[in-house]
């Protein structure tokens, strides 16, 4: 019989009961044993949902207090040493340490989880001496065994990907580090295999990205070893985001079961499979129940690739599962009540998605008539949400269609327009000038809140922001920036705010999603055809223009940020969704231009994390990731000065198709990696208009004019005085409005130094 399984289960719960757990034992409001009740409850409750909906192999152990790499590192006893510990089970003060850092010890640093909005946190492997401290799989084991009679499937991240994903070490201390790890991983399935357990999740996702001949030897290695030493146990080795790059050699790697994504990698492990064929002694993972998109799957479209499958392997060798672990996906549809029918009855969040595992799985072993009625009731769901009239708009896909054949061009090349607008803005030499947000204090935060609770109207939120867009216009003429912005006190969210005021676009009541820690994200759904309906940023920008005789920048979020941090529609390509969004955005360019602002930003801080995981497709992204944003930007006058602002990213490999973008100037953070970056330009000379970020935004600390004179220095080495801005990292809206107009202070001081330095004629 073939089994149903998923990989993993969201850890918030459906009213985010998991993150307020967590804030309020670190606010001290929570007792740790009243928080240890609450999380077993709520974890629990999440093995009690799967169990309920007749899922086979319910994982265990991929629940968290946060992280899931931060948990295999403290399994293994992996602290840095700047946190206090002595050994044995890491206490919590410890754990949580780690994590967000204490008054003594600076968190690990986190970063994305593969090509996901996941962050977790990165081991630091330096100086430590692994151990087990506590066997983790095993305990979630026992626990869902004794209280709800669930024989679990405990998952474990597998050594190579946990060795990948941590720094500390070099690449020659790779085989050390293997040899320090294996044996405790061998420790820890042997008790599993003692205790009786049947199927291990052995995570190793790294085998889709391009790995070293190397690295797949020790891949080698390790299954070997750990299969001599615990025959008796059922590995299913679990890879997932895309299609495995070493198929022969993973698929031959002596563990029973060999889980492949079949969503993200379809066409590649479905060529593999068919070329290269399956092993007949082991279990195949189908991962065909999409973990990261939110839409109901075509069930009958699912069963014949299932069908298409058992011409390769034996249907009782089939586990029909998610692609991935369902973290990346909201927990369930159902509270959902504003939402057009068509679009509700189409989604499959968590809860969902498990019905449809146990559907399909239901179907392979019995027969596809016994889901017969279901079948027809997707199919349903799916023709209505297609013949929605917000994903049928004629006039829209023409437009597009229209625009997107040729390249969009600025009318003059870069070298041309920058004179000519010198020629209209006269800016002294290194110009001055901030991201666009300024602090967001609880009071703007309050008054938010009166209005979307309608106890403002929106002319008395309108006139407390006009209020703050002048005390912030005063406050950048006094001191002493060049290029203002008008505050952006309007808004939550920089993606939000856009997709509320554009068509095509719903937002969830109760979609929430992990993203680090306790911090949640409700991405957007762009469900229909993107459209432009009305003017989105016009009004307070003009507004702050009428205050100042200085410049205003307009401030907009560029297509691919939003579509990136979006969930998005999948019966059109990225591709497609980019340019409607292009579209839509170009009409607010064109309208801010219309009403005399003559500088205007499109930031693109998330152009970076849409790279897909394959290196033979990040090309192709790329080059229509650039053609977005030309196609947003291209239609404004010669004058009109065009700056993007980018963070937070490793740009150093991308710098030619940054510089493809032609935006006049960019303002791009350079604290965090900054060697590199600014090692890159020296590499590559870049011939736009630039700002690197001469102070990190994140501490509320105030940087001394001397620090910020150095990186301007430094900067100044490589790139092109002529063309050099000079800016904060990234927006200012976290940070308070006391340090943010002493830094900026000190900012302006830096640039006048830089001033007197530069502009002295050569003797
Ligand atoms: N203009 C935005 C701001 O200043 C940019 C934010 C970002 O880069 N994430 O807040
Ligand atoms: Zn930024």
């Amino acid at each position: 019989m073939a089994k149903s399984s998923v990989l993993g289960y969201p850890r918030i719960g459906a009213d985010r009961e998991w993150k307020k757990a967590l804030e309020s034992f670190w606010s001290g409001k929570l007792e740790e044993s009243q928080f240890q009740d609450q999380l077993q409850e709520i974890r629990l409750n999440h093995l009690r949902k799967q169990q309920e909906k007749g899922i086979d192999l319910i994982p265990v152990n991929d629940f968290s207090y946060y992280d899931h790499v931060l948990d295999t590192a403290a399994m293994f006893g992996i602290i840095p040493k700047r946190f206090p510990y002595e050994g044995g089970v890491v206490p919590l003060s410890v754990y949580y340490g780690i994590a967000r850092g204490t008054k003594d010890a600076a968190a690990s640093e986190m970063t994305k989880w593969f090509n996901t909005n996941y962050h977790y946190i990165v081991p630091e492997l330096d100086g430590a001496v692994p151990v087990i401290t506590e066997n983790k799989p095993l305990i979630a084991y026992r626990e869902a065994k004794e209280k709800l009679g669930i024989e679990g499937k405990p998952v474990i991240i597998g050594p190579l990907t946990f060795l990948k994903l941590s720094k500390g070490y070099s690449a020659s201390e790779t085989d050390v580090w293997l040899e320090r790890l294996l044996p405790l991983y061998i420790q820890i399935l042997r008790e599993l295999a003692l205790e009786g357990v049947q199927w291990v999740q052995i995570d190793e996702p790294i085998v889709v990205t391009k790995i070293s001949a190397e690295d797949v030897r020790r891949l080698k290695t390790i299954y070997e070893t750990i299969s001599a030493a615990v025959p008796e146990l059922n590995i299913m080795l679990q890879t997932y985001f895309e299609s495995v790059e070493n198929y022969s050699e993973v698929i031959a790697l002596p563990v029973k079961g060999i889980g492949l994504d079949f969503v993200h990698g379809l066409s590649s492990n479905l060529a593999a499979i068919k070329q290269l064929g399956f092993p007949a002694d082991k279990v195949l993972g189908v991962g065909i129940i999409d973990g990261r998109g939110i839409w109901k799957a075509s069930l009958r479209d699912k069963l014949a690739l299932l069908e298409e499958l058992t011409g390769f392997v034996a249907s009782d060798r089939l586990i029909v599962q998610s692609s991935c672990s369902l973290l990346h996906v909201p927990v369930t549809s159902q509270n959902e009540s504003k939402l057009l029918p068509e679009l509700k009855g189409a989604l499959a969040f968590a809860v969902e998605k498990l019905d449809e595992v146990a559907l399909l799985t239901k179907a392979v072993n019995s027969g596809k008539t016994t889901i017969e009625n279901e079948l027809n009731e997707y199919e349903n769901a799916l023709q209505a949400l297609k013949q929605s009239s917000e994903r049928n708009r004629n006039d829209i896909q023409q437009a597009v269609a229209a625009i997107s054949v040729k390249q969009p061009e600025r009318h003059l090349p870069f070298s041309q327009r920058h004179l000519v607008q010198q020629d209209k803005w006269q800016l002294p030499l290194f110009p001055t000038t901030t991201i666009g947000s300024f602090p967001q204090s609880a009071e703007v935060r309050k008054a938010r809140q009166l209005w979307r609770k309608g106890e403002w109207n929106n002319e008395q939120y309108a006139s407390f922001i006009r209020d703050q867009i002048d005390i912030w216009v005063k406050l950048q003429e006094e001191i002493g920036l060049d290029v203002l912005v008008h505050g952006e006190f309007e808004r939550t969210d920089m993606v939000e705010f856009f997709g509320e005021k554009l068509a095509g676009f719903a937002f969830t009541q109760y979609g929430w999603v992990q993203s680090y820690g306790s911090r949640c994200v409700k991405p957007p759904i762009i469900f229909g055809d993107v459209a432009f309906e009305e003017a989105m940023t016009v009004e307070e920008t003009k507004y702050a223009q009428s205050k100042t005789n200085h410049p205003v920048k307009g401030m907009l979020t560029g297509p691919i940020t939003i579509m990136n941090w979006s969930f998005v529609r999948e019966d059109i390509t990225r591709e497609q969704i980019a340019y409607q969004l292009a579209y839509a955005l170009r009409q607010e360019v064109e309208a801010l231009e219309q009403a005399g602002i003559g500088m205007i930003q499109v930031d693109e801080p998330a152009v970076r994390e849409g790279l897909p995981l394959k290196e033979e497709e990040q090309a192709s992204y790329l080059a229509w990731a650039v053609k977005a944003f030309r196609m947003t930007t291209c239609t404004v006058q010669d004058t009109t000065q065009i700056h993007t602002h980018m963070c937070y990213c490793e740009f150093h490999d991308m710098i030619d198709s940054i510089e493809a973008m032609d935006a006049d100037v960019i303002s791009i953070e350079t604290s965090r990696s900054h060697g590199e970056l600014i090692h890159s330009f020296e590499l590559n000379t870049y011939k736009l208009g630039i700002g690197l970020g001469v102070y990190d935004i994140h501490s509320p600390r105030v940087p001394r004019v001397e620090e910020m004179t150095n990186m301007i220095e430094r900067a100044l080495r490589v790139l092109d005085p002529q063309l050099f801005w000079i800016n904060p990292d990234c927006g200012l809206k976290t940070r308070g409005l006391e340090e943010t107009v002493e830094s900026l202070r000190n900012m302006v001081e830096a640039t006048l130094i830089a001033r007197a330095k530069h502009s002295q004629p050569v003797s």
